[in-house]
């Protein structure tokens, strides 16, 4: 266990020598300026003959090898320093010019931006590399063309759909910088939006991690450059602002006005600077993923403005894909459309009403402009041009419940089948499955009806569709297994289709598609299709003739890795390498194709050391901090891990690191979030702890108040210690990225690697995640609640960061989980979740589900109900056959009750004989149609001895504004109407 944090504590103590090296040598200049620190570099004087300077120009270089530049403390990313060592976009650009120029540059800093600006007005300094242009500046300031423009950003929470640009900000809080333009701006000119005062970037984005502000508007090279470092990945930028006083800014140099000469020289170089050196810098310096704009051509954007409105198809009866419902078009389909007219700027009118061979004939009429599901046939192809596909869709079967499962369409030979009528579906059992007895239904509905009642054996027909209507019509006894890619029913890919003569359209909206980033896909696919999009060629990963020549030479890959860091890795006596890292570069191996050897090291310097010598390729894990090791480049995260608050059982909780203000914190050296710490919470009194081991020991001990640490490694130590008396008191925004150590001179495995750390699915890392962490903890206490945080991104993880509010409540649920392993089987029992008798929730369980969802109606304005039942004459039961066999028939319905609702509802024990069933997303029709189903199956299931047990329901929907408390009180009065009205019914509130 000693070992257990090494890898992470050497990488940064090495990190932190390295560091103080370069700085100690970049600052050892001679300087007139005391407080600040200065770099020089060695002037070339010797300029690109691309230049054409002129004699003038020539001879300035020669009399000015170096200039002195003034560089920002603070501007991330663009001018900044770290330990006085200047970096940035603006440094590297300059740095970049400096030697097409061959000359050098001398950084000051350490200096406030007013003083960097009186420095500049008394010649002290020559330059200032990164600036907004204003008047005010020009009076004193000569400046260069703009090197980088860049718009402000609006950023949402990831899965907000709500919000898809500027316009959709009516009516919503959006967080500004104090004294920044865009607080100006939207205060005087957009009194419909509400502003939300924060001091700067980072907490404006972090308002809307907890949902004080809708979102948030930016710069957007601060913003992407802060959501990396700062691992606000809760985060997704929607669009950029489209009010013209908020347009993009450019940045630009500025030089002193008596140095005509130095601009004119510096302008030349930045007009040969090519577009893939600013490829590499804002690759390099603005990394997350951008919004993509459709680069239309001329001609196409004419097109648009000559046709400002798109007219698609709305199906009737197609959900999740495409459908009405209450008058309103809805579905995946939808929103994506929806999305594409958002990028181009444009608007969709949605047709409704014909058949599907009616919207086809309005696509040849030009009465719509395209059809958004449709599947490109030959035949189709003549008439028709098509985008990419931008979904699959694939088959599945249903059956009922405990019935046979059949995965392939051999097996149901013989049987009865439903399909719905003139879907290709019926066309292909007919022709190649004649032993298929075919019973052709209405629509999918009814296919799924039929297998309900008994009439037929199975259904076949869209598997997503199955889904949505299971669960839309509480179709409980039914399930559907997935039948991929069998002979006959490939996955059907769906595109937008358009008159063949509109090519033109189908480019523009092809555009709009390739525009789409992998977040706005994701946020459509989990609305509707409940699942995260395919990853393309999962097993096989999308790599370069280049990079699969240079595997091909490699052929075998060595990988350092520490021998004993569980839960990571550890390497068994025989030699076998294990645990979560293991595994997930198992995953990687497979997709690469090339072997991985291990190579175990004694340390994390060795490893390094390893590295850079080139006796090894990889290193299994590092953390990636917020700069980069000299050598060493670190992959696309294969693992996140939040930082969590560690504090004494009889500590209070820690609602965020405010709280940590004047207390003694405990942190590994060297941990990145030391720095963040540091900046933004100057009064917390940080103590520096070799591993997580002691940092957690001496916070049992009370030396410190807190141990800040990754929930991983904190949870495994907690145990593995058995440090019980601690527990987890909160979580911070920062999370640990962990990734592959690659040689950043080896530019092909980086890029090999990252498509195959990219090709892994949250899937597949969630179910490592849980083996390993189940092997530790499946002994003793809830493991279920646990593991729920430790998956990472979870669900109670993302509960954790959306609803601040409720952090008490979970945090005490997180703390019984921890401490429950310190207490008696007897005390567990009513800490916990379940309820005993039944197994399934109880009542504290109930209410956190109840007080979620409220909070999740106020977002959503979706409606949600409630049903609570309770048995009839129980009591009876209980004076006739004995208490046993009362338990036994509160046991079978709790069973029943399970088994015969939603996995979207949820189902505890409210007290004695009553249950309560929270159905999110479901109005009181729907309520009632559960309870009904419900009633009918315990009245005829249900028996103790001989006599049928019964059960008298009360259903209410949540209205408007009203606490949990009234709902819950509606529905009891529900239920006491259905016992008075003569019991075994259904009443609604
Ligand atoms: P009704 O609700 O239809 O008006 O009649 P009831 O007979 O069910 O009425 P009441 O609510 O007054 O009685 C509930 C009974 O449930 C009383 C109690 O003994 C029994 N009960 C509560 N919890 C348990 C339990 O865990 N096991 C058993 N066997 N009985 C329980
Ligand atoms: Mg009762
Ligand atoms: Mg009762």
């Amino acid at each position: 266990m000693k070992n257990m944090a090494c890898l992470f504590r050497l990488f940064l103590c090495l990190f932190a020598l390295v560091y103080i090296t370069t700085c100690t040598s970049l600052s050892a200049q001679p300087s007139d300026l005391p407080p600040g620190q200065e770099q020089k570099r060695v002037p070339a004087n010797s300029f690109s003959a691309d230049l054409n300077l002129t004699p003038k120009e020539r001879a300035f270089l020669k009399n000015h090898p170096v200039i002195r530049v003034g560089n920002e403390d603070d501007w991330p990313p663009f001018d900044f320093s770290i330990h006085g060592r200047p970096s940035g976009y603006a440094i590297d650009h300059l740095e970049l010019l400096g030697r097409r120029l061959g000359i050098s540059f001398e950084y000051v800093n350490g200096y406030s931006w007013f003083e960097l600006l009186n420095l500049f007005r008394e010649k002290k300094i020559d330059l200032l590399p990164s600036l907004w242009i204003s008047e005010g500046r020009k009076e004193f300031m000569s400046f260069t063309k703009p090197y980088l423009t860049l718009p402000y950003v609006i950023v949402v929470g990831k899965d907000d759909l709500s919000i898809r640009g500027f316009e959709d900000l009516k009516g919503k809080t959006v967080a500004v910088a104090k004294g920044y333009k865009q607080e100006a701006v939207l205060e005087s000119d957009y009194p419909q939006i509400n502003t939300y005062v924060v001091q700067n970037a980072l907490e404006g984005m972090e308002a809307v991690i907890y949902e004080l502000a809708d979102a948030y508007i930016g710069y957007q090279g601060t913003v992407a450059y802060l959501m990396a470092s700062r691992f606000l990945a809760d985060l997704r930028i929607c669009g950029e602002v489209k009010a013209p006083e908020l347009g993009p800014q450019g940045l630009y140099i500025a030089v002193r006005q008596d140095l005509p000469l130095l601009r004119s020289v510096l302008q030349k170089a930045m007009d040969i600077v090519t577009h893939k050196e600013k490829v590499e810098l804002a690759q390099k310096w603005i990394t997350v993923e951008r919004i993509r704009i459709p680069e239309l051509t001329s001609e196409e954007k004419i097109y648009l403005r000559q046709n400002p409105v798109l007219r698609v198809d709305n199906l009737k009866d197609w959900p999740p894909f495409n459908f009405r419902k209450n008058g309103k078009h809805k579905g995946f389909c939808i929103d994506y459309i929806d999305l594409l007219a958002h990028k181009l700027g444009i608007e969709v009118e949605y047709v409704s009403g014909p058949s599907w061979g009616g919207f086809m004939d309005m696509l040849q009429t030009g009465e719509i402009d395209c059809l958004c599901d449709v599947v490109k046939t030959k035949h189709r192809e003549e008439s028709m041009a098509f985008t990419d596909p931008y979904f699959v869709i694939f088959s599945g079967i249903v059956v009922k419940k405990g019935e046979q499962i059949y995965n392939k369409v051999q097996e149901l030979t013989g049987k009865k089948v439903a399909v719905p009528k003139d879907f290709y579906y019926q066309e292909i059992l007919e022709r190649n499955y004649p032993g298929i007895e075919v019973v052709t239904k209405k629509n999918t509905l009814n296919c799924l009806k039929a297998v309900s009642s008994g009439q037929v054996d199975a259904a076949l027909a869209e598997k997503p569709v199955f889904d949505y209507l299971i669960t839309q019509h509480f179709l409980t006894d039914l399930t559907s297994i997935s039948l991929t890619n069998s002979r006959h029913f490939e996955n059907t890919p769906v595109s937008i289709g358009v008159d063949k003569d509109r090519t033109m359209l189908r480019d523009i909206l092809q555009k709009a598609m390739d525009a789409v980033t992998e977040d706005e896909r994701s946020a459509i696919y989990r609305r509707w299709l409940n699942t995260n999009p395919p990853k393309e060629n999962t097993s096989q990963i999308n790599l370069t003739l280049h990079e699969r020549q240079w595997l091909e030479v490699r052929n075998e890959l060595t990988m350092c890795a520490h021998p004993s860091s569980p839960p990571f890795e550890q390497l068994g006596p025989n030699g076998n390498y294990a645990g979560i890292v293991a595994e997930i570069i198992g995953l990687l191996e497979e997709r690469i194709g090339v072997p991985v050897t291990v190579l175990p090291t004694k340390s994390w310097s060795q490893s390094l050391e390893y590295l850079r010598s080139g006796k090894c390729d990889l290193i299994s894990c590092v953390v990636k901090g917020p700069k980069d090791e000299p050598g060493l480049a670190v992959s696309q995260p294969y693992l996140e891990s939040a930082v969590v608050m560690v504090v004494r059982s009889d500590q209070p909780y820690l609602p965020d690191l405010h709280a940590l203000e004047g207390k003694r914190v405990g942190i590994v050296t060297g941990n990145p979030v030391v720095e963040y710490i540091q900046t933004r919470f100057p009064k917390i009194n940080i103590q520096y702890y070799p591993d997580l081991d002691k940092a957690l020991k001496n916070t049992a001990k009370g030396e410190s108040d807190v141990a800040l640490g990754s929930l991983h490694r904190v949870s495994y130590t907690i145990h593995d210690l058995g440090l019980y008396d601690l527990k987890i008191a909160g979580q911070t925004p920062y999370k640990d990225y962990l990734g592959l150590g690659v040689n950043s001179q080896s530019t092909e495995l980086k890029s090999i690697i990252n498509k195959a750390v990219e090709s892994l699915s949250a899937q597949e890392v969630s179910n490592i995640t849980r083996k390993w962490l189940s092997i530790r903890y499946d002994k003793g206490f809830d493991t279920l609640l646990l593991l729920q945080i430790l998956a990472g991104g979870g669900f109670l993880l993302t509960v954790f960061v959306l609803w601040n509010r409720k952090l008490a409540r979970l945090n005490r649920e997180i703390a019984k989980a921890h401490k429950s392993l310190a207490l008696k089987s007897q005390e567990l029992e009513t800490l916990s979740i379940t309820d005993r008798l039944t197994g399934i929730y109880n009542r504290m369980k109930l209410e956190e589900v109840l007080a979620n969802e409220h909070i999740r109606v106020q977002r959503t304005g979706q409606p949600f109900t409630i049903i609570l039942l309770d048995v009839d004459l129980f009591k009876d039961v209980n004076d006739t056959f004995g208490h046993q066999v009362g338990d036994a028939v509160l046991r079978e319905l709790a069973e029943l009750l399970q088994a015969n609702i939603r996995q979207t509802d949820t189902v505890g024990r409210w007290g004695g004989e009553e249950f309560m069933i929270v159905c999110p997303e479901t109005d009181r029709e729907g309520g009632v149609i559960l309870a009904e189903n419900l009633r009918q199956k315990t009245s005829a299931g249900i028996m103790a001895h001989s006599k049928h047990v019964t059960c008298s329901f009360g259903v209410a929907e949540y209205s408007a504004g009203e606490g949990e408390n009234l709902l819950v009180a509606r529905v009891d009065k529900a239920l006491y109407k259905a016992k008075n009205k003569g019991r075994n019914r259904v009443e609604s509130a």
